[in-house]
């Protein structure tokens, strides 16, 4: 029988009734893993109310009590990570083990936001009133919709749950339609830990039904969301003032300076371009390398991206999977076809990948003589690309790395540190990595997009998504 993903509110799976489905398909295969249930209108709102109800039972815990539980959702994950992480390959597509190292880095965050609210403390502050104390405590915001896109089922949901219930909030989640089933699993951790039902309520969808009857609910009081820039601004425009974190996308460079060891550099760029075959938010499309060494490292990533092998997501010697779905491969294609017309050169890959059971599957691509005036410099590319430019003088370097609306993160590499900081402090991008690649990140340190570009609002990360995910109230007392 087919796995059904339910609507679940209030720790109860609904049954389907006459509500609309999707099948849920893996990537590498082809095969239907399950069917998802599309979440309407009415059932968002009856998970909101639910959600409102167990808002008061959180918020009326100690932040410990909380932690307690925050805490045993991560040692859930732990335990039945070996499943978990092959639902996540399956319906994701990546190679089982960069699944597994998912699984295991969403581990770690349950724990991060155990203990960031384990340790909280309020704050006093000094009064200009003799017979007033100042005290200044955290409350949750009430009631969250969380949004999450399909490139980590595990750790970017993980973000905002873990976060949000540590810090006392309920939460309506709507997973994305084409990875539902690792949001399965997180649920029943989830419920397994003693949380109190309703405390996260499930309801699948599609983005412009469910997503959108969620977002424009008036009883929401915060958003969490990641994905795209043009769905973070359709919620941003239906939410109004409430409060937000958009994580949206980057089309992010990393810098090569010309005393960097060739070898050694061309190893990072390789995973940090082609790493869940480049469908991350953080990954380094744009490498942006000193004209007197480029066509030594041009020759070092084309020989790596060769050695790649391209496979099915459970076939354990796979190192790099095929694209989660169609429409990110036209745009990927795309991206290639536009710059191959304004004068680039591909050097390995550029099409799909024949002899697959899908046709997602496409080949790990280098390309050089990438200008502005290409999709794949103004645009996310969001695939297996890595696209190479050159500079000669620092400024060039830092007008190119700017030269476009996003701003996530950036990366320099080189060994001279006063050189690379001197770039990196005229980088206009959330993280700015010294001495490594753009797309290294880790995981509880302040991560967003750059005020003004269209990369996001707000910071996520360990204590900040807390912080993000909760608001200040003023206490004035007698002394
Ligand atoms: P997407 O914007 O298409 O979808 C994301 C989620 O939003 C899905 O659950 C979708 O169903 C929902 N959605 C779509 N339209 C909606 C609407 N009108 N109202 C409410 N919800 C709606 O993004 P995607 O293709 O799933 O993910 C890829 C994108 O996510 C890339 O741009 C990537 O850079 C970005 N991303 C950003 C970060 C970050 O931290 N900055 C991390 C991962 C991915």
């Amino acid at each position: 029988m087919t796995r059904e993903v339910p609507v679940v509110i209030d720790g109860d799976a609904c049954p389907r009734g006459g509500r609309e489905t999707v099948p849920v398909r893996s990537p590498s295969t082809g095969e239907q893993l399950a069917t998802m249930v599309r979440g309407t209108p009415e059932d968002v709102d009856r998970a909101v109310r639910a959600a409102g109800h167990a808002a008061a039972v959180l918020v009326s815990m100690t932040p410990r009590a909380r932690a307690g539980l925050v805490r045993r959702v991560g040692e859930l994950i732990a335990e039945r990570a070996g499943t978990i992480a092959h639902d996540l390959a399956g319906e994701q597509g990546k190679p089982l083990r960069e699944a597994e190292g998912e699984v295991a880095t969403a581990v770690i965050m349950w724990h991060e936001a155990a203990e960031i609210v384990r340790h909280s403390t309020d704050e006093i502050l000094p009064s200009d009133d003799a017979a007033r104390r100042v005290v200044v405590v955290r409350r949750p915001h009430g009631v969250l919709a969380v949004i999450t896109p399909w490139n980590f089922p595990a750790t970017i949901p993980t973000e905002y749950l873990s976060a949000g219930l540590a810090a006392g909030n309920a939460i309506v989640w709507k997973p994305s339609e084409l990875t539902p089933l690792t949001a399965v699993h997180l649920m029943d951790c989830i419920r397994d830990a003693g949380f109190p039902p309703g405390s996260v309520n499930l309801v699948p969808g599609l983005g412009h039904d469910t997503g959108a009857a969620l977002v424009s609910h008036p009883r929401i009081s915060a958003i969490g969301f990641t994905g795209s820039p043009r769905t973070g601004d359709a919620i941003a425009r239906a939410a109004g003032a409430k409060p937000m974190l958009l994580e949206l996308g980057g089309n992010n460079a990393t810098v090569v300076l010309d005393d960097v060891d060739v070898a050694a550099a061309a190893d990072r760029l390789s995973s940090a371009a082609f790493a869940n075959a480049g469908q991350i938010c953080s990954s380094t499309e744009r490498i942006v390398i000193h004209r007197r060494i480029h066509d030594q490292l041009a020759d070092a990533l084309t020989e790596r991206a060769k050695a790649l092998r391209l496979g099915l997501s459970l076939d354990p010697s796979t190192t790099i999977g095929p694209l989660n779905n169609e429409p990110t491969v036209t745009k990927v294609n795309g991206h290639i076809e536009d710059a191959v017309a304004k004068g680039a050169r591909v050097t390995t890959g550029g099409k799909r990948a024949g002899g697959w059971p899908t046709p997602l599957y496409y080949e790990p691509t280098v390309m050089t003589g990438l200008t502005p005036e290409m999709l794949a410099f103004t645009e996310e590319t969001f695939g297996p690309v890595a696209a190479l430019m050159t500079f000669e003088s620092d400024d060039e370097a830092v007008g190119l790395v700017n030269g476009h609306g996003l701003g996530l993160i950036a990366g320099i590499l080189g060994e001279d540190v006063t050189r690379a900081l001197a770039i990196g402090r005229r980088i206009d991008a959330g993280v700015v990595n010294i001495g490594d690649v753009a797309t290294a990140w880790q995981p509880h340190t302040p991560f967003g997009g750059y005020s003004g570009r269209a990369s996001g609002v707000g910071r996520l990360g360990g204590r900040y998504t807390v912080e993000a995910l909760s608001q200040l109230q003023t206490f004035v007392l007698p002394a």
